[in-house]
């Protein structure tokens, strides 16, 4: 039977494209193995290459503060990406190397099984849905398949230019909306709950 664990060490083992070369660990990704909510990055960066876990440079503290908006916090998503390992300078992952890695994030997206799949950035969004353009389709649920996805801009999009935050954080209020819709569970955590109130209190102003 096949397990995250199973695929964590094939991903561990893996040398099917350049990118291993390079990697100083693989970043397989990470949550609950049951998780309704799944979130398919780009590529794993600098720090994350260095800790074998996602998201959790600049652009990772980022995501987890926006997650708030979604009344989300990391414990409710499995985290991964379109591959497994750093590209060199953090450049953008070649057609061939997400090729090869694909096997890996369609097992995990078959073992998880998660309710919505919410896509980060244009090459995870182009994963599923090619020749599409992200600019179209973010903040939008769509289903295909049994699978509902959720496309959103990359958080390193507003880390380079601010106007992206302020949309980033529209799409995240208007998840926690289409959760609600569509009754995915979730932990609100007291920080979730506190700043859900206090954004109501200010709304009121
Ligand atoms: N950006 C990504 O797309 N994934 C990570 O894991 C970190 C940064």
């Amino acid at each position: 039977m096949d397990t995250l664990k199973q695929i964590n060490c094939e991903v561990a083992a893996c040398r099917d494209c350049i990118l291993s070369d390079t990697r100083t660990n693989t970043v397989p990704g990470e949550g609950p193995k049951d998780a309704d909510i799944m979130i398919v990055g780009e590529a794993p960066g600098f720090n994350e290459d260095r800790e074998g876990r996602p998201f959790i440079g600049a652009a990772g503290r980022l995501l987890s503060e926006l997650l708030k908006n979604a009344e989300l916090t990391r414990n409710d998503v499995y985290i991964t990406n379109t591959v497994k390992c750093r590209p060199p300078d953090n450049r953008d992952p070649l057609p061939f190397e997400m090729d090869q890695c694909k096997k890996y994030l369609e097992r995990q997206i078959e073992l998880i099984n998660p309710e919505i799949i919410i896509t980060l950035g244009r090459f995870s969004f182009n994963r599923f849905f090619p020749d599409e353009a992200i600019g179209d389709s973010r903040g939008k649920l769509r289903k295909r398949e049994d699978k509902m996805f959720y496309p959103m801009y990359h958080p390193a999009a507003a880390l380079r230019q601010g106007r992206f935050r302020k949309l980033i954080e529209e799409d995240m209020v208007n998840l926690a909306a289409v959760l609600k819709d569509i009754s995915i569970s979730r932990t609100l955590t007291p920080s979730a709950e506190e700043s859900k109130n206090a954004g109501e209190q200010l709304s009121m102003f």
